[in-house]
């Protein structure tokens, strides 16, 4: 992990958020590659997600809401972790994660083991972010930031239905950012304070939401499988009857193997009615469906999809990370499937004369105008390429002397460092070809 943060700083993947001023905790910006990146991970589950099919919708709500929202879906009563302080060192730790934690004083131990360690009773700690509205702070001006993107689209399932012509079953998906003041963040942008989730209400007949909650299971897994995580290093976890949300009937999550053990990237859950019911009572509104064909009426179960873009995107990473010695010398890579790699291509002169420099600059604007390239004509074509390793490009393009008389370059791929010469002419089509 030390490696992968220090080269996303270097390569201006991430950077700790207002770092001239010491930083903010566990707040990230994304640089100029890392805003590609993440930018590729949104817009390939958009794809997958709204422009692939037929029964979703897309929405982009707003992150303040009616706080009755909150009260609602349960946040302000149950959207809490236990919290302990240490009267010794200051530290807080969640009550229920100590063993995943470990003593400031005294590393080696968990909070609490060490002779010196005074930890307070726990006591919940509700993880939403308050604000006001308007100029007066009282408590009938409190706003949250929303810790989840789910209410919006459950509060606006039958404006969808109005204005779509969609019939349940159908879904709803949304991206947009999300925040939790999480006790204890960490792991680089695997867990903060501000985050985006790329989230899919499915909205179905009871009695048809196993078998709907089984087909989602399998596309989401397929889905990062085709964005290039190594299967291998992906897994279900099942919850169990202690760990199951109240709302829930059934949840899986996918869990990746990250450096720091196997951790949760995306939840799959069967929410039951639980939320349109919630949202019922609490706004007096009736959300029941009226099926016409078979004239009756229901409250539709929901089947959720809830993924974080910036954990798919440090998955991505680590996923991507490996060193490979090449002639005595240890090459980084980050090996990104080409569909997410932030930069597609490099086109780099050979040597700054020759009519080289001309010949690459044209191709550069030309390829420029179908996909994000980068023009580099600085220093030794070896190190080119291992600058373009790091930062994901998956083909490098080279204008040598052949260039000027057959209109070929020679592209290099990154994985295998082969080679290949292909007309200039024809090389967009050749790299867009190979980014689906
Ligand atoms: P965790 O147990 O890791 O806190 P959760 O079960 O609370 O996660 P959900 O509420 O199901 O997570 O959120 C859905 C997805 O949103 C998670 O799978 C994760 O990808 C993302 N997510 C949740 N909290 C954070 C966070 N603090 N930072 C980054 N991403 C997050």
């Amino acid at each position: 992990m030390d490696k992968l943060v220090s080269l996303c700083k270097r390569r201006g993947f991430v950077f700790q958020s207002s770092e001239i001023y010491g930083g903010l905790g566990s707040v990230w910006d994304y640089g100029p590659l890392g805003v590609e990146l993440k930018k590729n991970v949104k817009d390939r589950w958009w794809k997958a997600m709204v422009h692939a099919r037929d029964d979703i919708e897309g929405l982009d709500a707003a992150i303040l809401m009616h706080p009755r929202v909150w009260e609602a879906s349960g946040h302000v009563a149950g959207f809490t972790d236990p919290l302990v302080d240490c009267k010794t060192c200051k530290a807080r730790f969640r009550a229920d994660k100590l063993q995943d934690a470990s003593c400031p004083q005294k590393p080696s131990k968990h909070p609490g083991e060490h002779s010196a360690c005074a930890l307070t009773e726990p006591r919940m700690f509700n993880l939403m972010f308050k604000t006001f509205m308007g100029p007066v702070e009282e408590q009938a001006a409190v706003v949250y930031l929303r810790p989840e993107t789910a209410q919006g689209i459950y509060v606006n399932y039958q404006n969808v239905l109005n204005a779509s012509r969609q019939k349940v079953p159908f879904g709803i998906a949304q991206v947009g950012k999300a925040f939790r003041n999480e006790i204890t963040p960490g792991n680089f942008i695997f867990r903060t304070r501000e985050f985006e989730q790329m989230e899919m209400q499915f909205f179905v007949k009871p009695g048809t939401d196993e078998e709907w909650f089984e087909r989602w299971r399998e596309w989401r897994m397929a889905w990062h499988h085709a964005i290039g995580l190594a299967p291998n290093r992906l897994r279900w976890h099942q919850h169990g009857p202690g760990e199951l949300a109240h709302y829930a009937k059934a949840a899986y999550d996918i869990e990746y193997e990250f450096p720091f053990g196997w951790n949760e990237i995306e939840g799959i859950h069967n929410r039951s009615d639980y939320d349109l019911g919630r949202h019922q009572e609490y706004s007096g509104k009736k959300l029941e469906y009226f099926d016409q064909a078979a004239n009756e009426r229901y409250l539709p179960y929901i089947v959720e999809t809830s993924a974080g873009a910036d954990r798919v995107t440090l998955t991505l990473l680590v996923d991507a990370y490996r060193e490979e010695e090449v002639e005595g010398e240890t090459r980084v890579i980050l090996g990104f499937h080409p569909s997410v790699a932030p930069i597609k291509a490099a086109v780099l002169p050979l040597v700054k004369k020759d009519g080289m420099p001309e010949l690459a600059e044209r191709l550069y604007h030309d390829l420029k105008k179908r996909f994000p390239c980068f023009y580099d004509d600085s220093g030794a074509i070896g190190r080119r390429y291992r600058r373009m390793d790091e930062a994901g490009t998956p083909y490098c393009c080279t204008i040598d002397g052949e260039t000027g008389k057959d209109g070929t370059v020679t592209v290099r791929d990154r994985d295998a460092m082969t080679q290949v010469r292909v007309h200039q002419d024809q090389l967009g089509a050749w790299i867009a070809e190979r980014l689906a």
